[in-house]
């Protein structure tokens, strides 16, 4: 990984935001998963291409990331190139009913950028703890809202050669925690999304009474990756694993959330074996039970 060092160094990138051996437990709200062999925190969208040059330039392969809630880190970790947009690279500006929103900025600091300006239609995100990148590739959502709502244009970049694509309209191919750039090989630089003008004391309200809920009802004192399983068609994850008495179920120190059996929780020191093993199982006993085929939300990167 030294040539990868040296190509992200020539590149002008502080030595501070290249991170060699990158424990991953400590980049997912997990908390699981081996180290990536670097990893770099993109500072603005111009990176992007820089850091792709240089992962090039050394031969190896590049991994996306955000704020990786919604993702679980196999135990041996992610080779090659880890780029991380989050936290940086989070510009917001406004132009009349429309935001664009560079994709590292959070779900959360969208939300409250557009109820300080007023504007309705992401009240729904505030309490999702995932970046604007992550978010449109997974077409997040919560009670009824979804971005795929409000976005009407994404700005990407091409992973296998650098050049700038675009997604507009039908082309953003959202479906149920679905994009089409999820299938294209991009890395999404900046998102822009249609808002209507609202009052901003209801958007308040709304957004109080949904982080109301989300403290009540989901384990937030845990770590976790957010809903494990996909909605099937008609139904729900969670009632499934809570009907066929897997609520508590535990492998390690990873277990069904006693609190939201949607929830699959680290208890302190799960491994990604835990927690795949636990999904094993769940998906087992719910098909035996119930027939259905439960498919997993949450991303899986990287080896064993
Ligand atoms: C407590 C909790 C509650 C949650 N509640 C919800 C909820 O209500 N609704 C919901 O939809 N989700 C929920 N989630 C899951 C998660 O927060 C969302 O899926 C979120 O959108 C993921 O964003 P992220 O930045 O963390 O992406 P990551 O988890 O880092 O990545 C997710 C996927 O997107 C890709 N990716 C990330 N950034 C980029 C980028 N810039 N370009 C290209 N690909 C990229 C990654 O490769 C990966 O495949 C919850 C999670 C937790 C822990």
């Amino acid at each position: 990984m030294d040539a990868l060092i040296t190509s992200l160094v020539q590149a002008n990138f502080a030595p501070e935001r290249i991170i060699p051996r990158a424990s991953m437990a400590r980049y997912t709200t997990f908390r699981v998963g081996g180290p990536a062999d670097v990893l770099v925190n993109i500072a603005n969208p111009e990176e992007i291409s820089v850091a792709l040059r240089a992962a090039r330039h050394a031969g190896v392969p590049v991994t996306l990331i955000g704020n990786g809630s919604n993702l679980l880190v196999r135990d041996g970790g992610i080779r090659g190139l880890v780029m991380r947009i989050a936290g940086d690279c989070a510009g917001i500006t406004r132009d009349g009913n429309t935001l664009h929103i560079q994709a590292g900025a959070s779900l959360s600091a969208a939300a409250q950028f557009a109820l300080n300006e007023g504007l309705a239609g992401l009240a729904e995100m505030a309490g999702i703890p995932g970046t604007i990148g992550g978010g449109v590739i997974m077409n997040a959502g919560a009670y009824g809202g979804e971005l795929s709502q409000v976005v009407t244009r994404v700005d990407a970049v091409a992973v296998a050669d650098g050049r700038p694509v675009v997604f507009e309209g039908p082309d953003l191919g959202f479906g149920y925690r679905h994009s089409a750039m999820m299938d294209a090989g991009v890395i999404v630089a900046s998102v822009t999304m249609q808002l209507t003008p609202g009052d901003p004391d209801s958007i308040r309200t709304r957004m109080n009474e949904l982080a109301h809920a989300r403290r009540d009802k989901q384990p937030l004192n845990y770590p976790s990756a957010g809903s494990t399983f996909k909605r099937p068609q008609g139904m729900f994850a969670a009632k499934l694993i809570d009907d066929c008495g897997l609520r508590g179920l535990r492998i390690g120190d990873a277990q069904v959330s006693e609190k939201h059996a949607g929830f699959v929780v680290n208890l302190g020191s799960a491994t990604a074996s835990d927690v795949l093993a636990l999904m094993d199982e769940i998906k087992r006993r719910v098909f035996e039970v119930t027939g259905v085929t439960l498919e997993p939300e949450v991303r899986i990167l990287g080896q064993d």
